[in-house]
């Protein structure tokens, strides 16, 4: 199987380009047909030579995924079933807000971290995405949006999917550049976010990056013992650690951290866990904001419910009596399994 073209950020096709007797300048043409214009084969690059065409086919595939599914929503999200070249399944979601047209890609077959509440973890990793794979699902929604009509832009991105993009490291980073690439989709970095479990060498060395990509966290719960029932990753780095972690990244890039908490009834979602919340993230209050989440039910795992709103609503009012910046989430595509990882378990089940 050919790599995707999709994988080389711009430097790496510059070198790869000089490597194989080409001027440096054609990276920019070729960077343009890829990003800009948007065609899906060497071939349809017409200023390029026969011999640079012949070779970059050799080399490379463009496309690395197969649409299985697109299933529409009625408030305009889109989800997407991709299979990949060893007949992997992957997911992706397209939402529309106020603000613009936000993709959620996936960055692992499975994933390794187990949460005991979330569809994906149900299947133990398979592998990491390639950054070629990630960059696809994104590329994948824009051709979807250009066959539609000409003006629909993907304008931000949530690495929210599938897998823990924190353990897929370099292939999220690379995949991070090449979207933000201005002379490609240019997606502002702001315009960017990642959600990670909380593994915490890997959130200082994104402090210590410096993209102004941000960074979201999965918080969950307001002290060890409730954590750790739901988020095994809270033994290897358990709350001091990863508040350690935040210090860490709001003192280095002075950005603001987003804390996802998903609201399950009866095990995170009380008023004393409200309070022990606003506590432990009373001295960075100005540079943090919670995002309640309400729960996405999971067939296979029936002993979580999503709380009840008025247990969210006074979770919330709790929180901002304490002076913490929070929302509730808005839900899109309930009707569609847009939760990460339901689509696709829903999917081999029934190719079962
Ligand atoms: N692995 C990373 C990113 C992918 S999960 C992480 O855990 O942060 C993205 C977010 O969706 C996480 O906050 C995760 O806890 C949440 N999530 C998982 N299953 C869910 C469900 N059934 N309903 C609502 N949110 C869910
Ligand atoms: Fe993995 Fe995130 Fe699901 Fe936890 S919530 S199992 S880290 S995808």
């Amino acid at each position: 199987m050919k790599p995707s073209i999709y994988n080389l950020t711009q430097q790496e096709l510059a070198d790869w380009l000089v490597k194989n007797g080409e001027k440096k300048f054609r990276v920019t043409q070729l960077w343009d047909w890829l990003y800009v214009k948007r065609v899906q084969a060497f071939t349809e690059m017409t200023n390029l030579s026969k011999e640079l065409i012949r070779r970059l086919t050799e080399e490379f595939s463009v496309n690395p995924l197969q649409e299985v599914v697109a299933q529409e929503s009625s408030d305009g999200t889109v989800k997407y079933l991709f299979e990949l070249e060893d007949k992997h399944m992957i997911e992706t979601v397209l939402m529309r807000h106020q603000y613009g047209l936000s993709v959620c890609v996936t960055t692992q077959i499975g994933c390794n971290i187990g949460c005991t509440f979330c569809a994906s973890g149900l299947l133990k990793k398979q592998r990491n995405l390639t950054t070629g794979e990630i960059v696809a699902q994104i590329m994948q929604v824009q051709h979807y949006l250009d066959e539609k009509s000409q003006n629909e832009r993907v304008s931000h991105i949530v690495v929210m999917g599938i897998g823990e993009p924190f353990d897929n490291y370099d292939a999220v980073m690379n995949f991070l550049y090449i979207m933000n690439d201005p002379k490609g989709l240019a997606i502002g970095a702001r315009h960017m976010t990642v959600s990670t479990s909380g593994i915490v060498p890997k959130i200082k060395q994104f402090a210590d990056n410096g993209l102004q990509v941000n960074l979201a966290i999965s918080l969950h719960a307001p002290n060890n013992d409730v954590r750790t029932a739901i988020m095994r990753i809270n033994k290897a780095y358990p709350l001091e650690k990863l508040m350690d972690a935040v210090d860490y990244y709001l003192a280095k890039t002075n950005r603001r951290i987003t804390f996802e908490y998903i609201m399950l009834s009866h095990v995170n979602d009380r008023i004393e866990h409200a309070r022990e919340l606003a506590q432990l993230l009373h001295n960075k209050k100005k540079l943090v904001y919670v995002n309640l989440i309400p729960y996405n039910p999971v067939d296979e795992h029936d002993n979580y419910q999503r709380s009840q709103s008025d247990d969210i609503l006074a979770f919330y009012q709790e929180l901002k009596r304490h002076g913490i910046n929070c929302v509730i989430r808005q839900e899109h595509g309930t009707d569609i399994d847009a939760a990460c990882g339901q689509l696709r378990s829903k999917q081999m089940k029934k190719m079962k």
